[in-house]
């Protein structure tokens, strides 16, 4: 017997529409490229993205094909979640810091018909333009009085499409299965891979994420995604915002620490959102100064993993409480968030902070488990390390156009789990926390060591500003750590200070081989460390180092 209620189908259009009935008023304040702070309200931004519905409907833009942007956080980007996926078609964010040749590749293979861009990118615009064998026309995201002269290529100017089409435009039921937004890996190993969300996923994700134990969002927030929106939905933020009725603070491209400070006081921002190396660049400019917060309740920090010093910075120091979460693309991404249980409540803080430190536990919808090499699923006993493997109705299926294989069938283990391709334990509280990347593990003598323990060390060190470990070849180990590290302005720590301040912390024969100081890490598409890029330059670092000085081998009976 199946139940009698209403058979409503869960749509992306349903949240502008709900954010304009019920917080019509409330604001979204953007910093636009063309300099200066642009504000107007859900209510204007309902009606806009209906206006861009109708103008695209009227380019002949149909259900299901897809649309391009390469974009920064900003209003008419929040226009295009709406106005593209509610219309039915697909929207296709594209991260626009991958290589030329990535964007056109990645453009072809979505055979997007419009591409829409920011000003910022009129250079990779022209770049591409001739590659991108589907495209009807770039859109420049401003108006008449911006619009570039000379570009070379046809554009479409965004303001003109919006002035032209009426508010009239209704949005059409659509089956929620249907896809909404298409969202590409940064492919550090093979092509880019596309995960194709659907409305459905998206809702579900966005009841999900919102709750008070995920990223407990509320119509009294203020909240500045710094997690672009060309990268996973800005982890959902837009959606949540129009369902809980937050008011929403876009920083366009200004992402140095002293633009987003000025924001997010200006706009009296409750809740931000960011990776680590966002962070570092904020902390270190309050640090210079002296700054404070006055209204930054609670950040976000996810993509790679938060060090226990940046968490204690910005608890400690500065009075926000940070929320460690974990996620991927192919997750949409949000599958853990490290929100307390009562009893931890009562640990010490020294404790707590441990507990802080782990990618947290699941939003309900997303299952997963650690699993070994034969397949087996492992203890949760928060010391044992295995493959995590995850499922739920916001987990990619396959990739679009099946990209790579199917990745459910491709691991005969997984059998219908997604293989993170992450490595974690999970303890008996269900809090899961990563050791590293299965690609970034370092193994020694055949046994594992973690580089995000080891990085985390380095972080917890006053004049440390940056640190990776890698991998390194070793003639006797096969493997050793090795780290790479940014120092603080004005400092001059030495590698053995460094590998000092690893005493006591670790097994001994966990600490670093040793310490290479560089001028800048290289950071890839959406701000993580090229990890990967270090391995190549540092990978045989230790072997030649070896033939130079024949310096004494780590001991490992410890
Ligand atoms: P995103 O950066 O949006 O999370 P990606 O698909 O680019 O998505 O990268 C996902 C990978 O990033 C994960 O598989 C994991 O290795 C890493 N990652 C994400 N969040 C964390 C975290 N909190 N701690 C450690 N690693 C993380």
């Amino acid at each position: 017997m199946n139940g009698l209620m209403m058979q409503k189908q869960l749509l992306i259009s349903s949240l502008i529409v709900h954010a304009d009935r019920h917080h019509g008023d409330t604001e979204i304040v953007s910093r636009r490229v063309e300099g200066d702070i642009h504000r107007y309200t859900f209510r204007d931004c309902h009606r806009r993205s209906r206006q861009m519905a109708g103008a695209l409907t009227a380019l002949g833009v149909r259900p299901s094909d897809r649309i391009g942007t390469l974009a920064w956080n900003g209003y008419r980007h929040m226009e295009l979640y709406y106005g593209v996926s509610g219309m039915g078609a697909v929207l296709h964010t594209i991260n626009p810091r991958l290589h030329e040749d990535q964007v056109a590749y990645i453009a072809n293979h979505a055979e997007d018909q419009y591409i829409f861009f920011d000003l910022t990118f009129l250079p990779l615009i022209k770049a591409v333009a001739s590659r991108c064998k589907t495209v009807k026309a770039f859109i420049a995201m401003t108006d008449r009085a911006h619009m570039p002269q000379d570009a070379g290529i046809d554009l479409l100017c965004y303001e003109d499409l919006i002035e032209g089409s009426s508010p009239d435009y209704a949005w059409p039921d659509l089956d929620e299965q249907c896809a909404s937004t298409l969202c590409y890996t940064s492919g550090t190993t093979g092509n880019p891979k596309g995960v194709l969300y659907s409305h459905r996923s998206s809702l579900l994700h966005t009841y999900a994420a919102a709750l008070p134990d995920a990223l407990n969002c509320s119509g009294r927030d203020v909240i500045l995604p710094v997690v672009p929106m060309f990268h996973v939905n800005a982890w959902g933020l837009p959606y949540i915002a129009c369902m809980v009725g937050a008011k929403l603070v876009f920083p366009g491209p200004a992402l140095d620490g002293k633009s987003l400070y000025e924001l997010l006081e200006a706009e009296q921002v409750t809740l931000s959102a960011g990776v680590p190396t966002v962070w570092q660049v904020l902390l270190t400019h309050l640090e210079q100064t002296g700054q404070e917060f006055s209204s930054m309740a609670r950040t976000i920090i996810g993509g790679a993993a938060c060090p226990p010093a940046m968490l204690r910075q910005f608890q400690d120091k500065y009075g926000v409480a940070v929320l460690h979460a974990w996620g991927m693309t192919e997750l949409s991404p949000i599958g853990t968030v490290c929100s307390m249980k009562p009893k931890h409540w009562e640990m010490s803080y020294k404790d707590r902070l441990t507990i802080q430190s782990k990618q947290g536990r699941v939003l309900f919808g997303v299952d997963m488990k650690i699993v070994g090499t034969d397949g087996r699923e492992l203890p949760w006993d928060g010391v044992t390390t295995g493959d995590l493997l995850v499922r739920g109705p916001w987990v990619v299926r396959e990739y679009f156009r099946s990209e790579g294989g199917n990745p459910l069938q491709l691991d005969e283990q997984a059998q219908g789990w997604f293989p993170t391709g992450d490595v974690a334990t999970i303890d008996g509280d269900g809090f899961m926390q990563i050791t590293d990347r299965s690609k970034d593990v370092i193994k020694s003598g055949g046994e594992w060591i973690g580089s995000i323990d080891l990085e985390n060390i380095a972080m917890a060190h006053p004049d440390v500003f940056q640190a990776a470990c890698i991998a390194a070849r070793h003639d006797k180990w096969d493997e050793r750590p090795l780290l790479i590290v940014v120092r603080k302005p004005q400092t001059d720590l030495t590698r053995d200070e460094l590998l000092a301040f690893y005493e006591g912390k670790i097994a001994r024969w966990w600490k670093p081989d040793d310490v290479i100081f560089v001028d800048a890490i290289p950071l890839g598409a959406t701000g993580k460390i090229l990890k990967n890029r270090l391995r190549e330059q540092f990978g045989e670092y230790l072997r030649e180092r070896a033939v130079v000085q024949c310096a004494p081998l780590a001991k490992r009976s410890d």
